[in-house]
């Protein structure tokens, strides 16, 4: 493989494996295995991005602004689009064309997700690549709680408040079940629930979650 990729990726590919198909990173909905690989032979601000990744001593801000550029890449760029702007241009697409409900899940991650994402993805690089790689894990995207490290999913609601107020279930058993209607839009249980107000259920906010969703 260094023969035949040296000069031009081979000091990359940690970084094109921790970005998106990483047991120890996340996952990119929707983005193919192979995506990253091509990208960096074709596109110049991918390649840009992904170098910044690959060097020693950057910090969060630097992480989170060449983000930007590798997503808007990955996710097919348009000229002013921005990672959100993506996100909400998908959605409508998705609805127009579908005829069931647009999972929330295939939409590209909004970017309070996809900076924590990428901070886990540069941490995981640099583990890799540098012996003396002394990072912090609660400053790249993971937190301490029960003594073990969980990533940090966003640090945003999952919607705005008014929506949040919009939707809510009325289980009568435990909300285990995606048949839980805030379950199944991805949302945590509220005051707004009618039986468990978010309290006394598996699906409420100071629940620990279920090994199998
Ligand atoms: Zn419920
Ligand atoms: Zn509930």
């Amino acid at each position: 493989m260094k023969t035949r990729l040296w000069p031009l990726i081979c000091h990359v590919l940690p970084l094109l494996h921790a970005i998106n198909i990483c047991d120890t990173t996340s996952r990119l909905f929707g983005v193919a295995k192979g995506l990253p690989l091509k990208k960096i032979k074709t596109d110049a601000d991918f390649k840009t991005a992904v170098e910044t990744f690959c060097t020693k001593g950057k910090t969060t801000a630097d992480i989170i602004a060449s983000v930007e550029r590798a997503l808007i890449s990955l996710y097919g760029r348009r000229a002013g689009d921005t990672r959100d702007m993506l996100r909400y241009k998908r959605f409508w697409e998705k609805v127009t064309s579908s005829i069931t409900t647009v999972r929330v899940r295939s939409l590209p991650p909004t970017s309070a997700a996809a900076n924590y994402h990428s901070l886990r993805v540069y941490l995981q690089v640099q583990d890799w690549i540098d012996t003396t790689c002394d990072l912090q894990p609660e400053m790249w995207g993971w937190q301490l709680s029960s003594r073990r490290l969980d990533p940090c999913i966003t640090d945003l609601p999952p919607a705005p408040e008014l929506l949040l107020k919009m939707i809510w279930c009325n289980c009568k058993s435990d909300c285990r079940s995606k048949r839980c209607t805030c379950r199944k839009h991805g949302l945590e249980c509220s005051l707004a629930s009618g039986e468990c107000k978010g309290i006394d259920c598996l699906n409420s906010p100071s629940s620990e979650p279920l090994a199998d969703y």
